[in-house]
């Protein structure tokens, strides 16, 4: 005997499962930089960042 996990960790299980979420498509944006003035485009998008992966994106309005 004694090969009993005595704790096992759900963070690690949750990670994966936020990995895999990404791997999917499915990001958990949230807004990293409001209103930011794209100089390329010419006009103001709003950057938003995968709080699980760091993944970017612009959305331009
Ligand atoms: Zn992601």
């Amino acid at each position: 005997m004694g090969d009993i996990l005595p704790f096992r960790r759900p963070s690690l299980k949750d990670q994966h499962k936020g990995k895999t979420l990404c791997r999917h498509g499915h990001h958990k944006w949230v807004v990293d930089k409001d209103k930011q003035f794209d100089v390329k485009q010419g006009k103001l998008v709003t950057v938003w960042r995968c709080s699980r992966c760091g993944k970017q994106k612009v959305e331009t309005r």
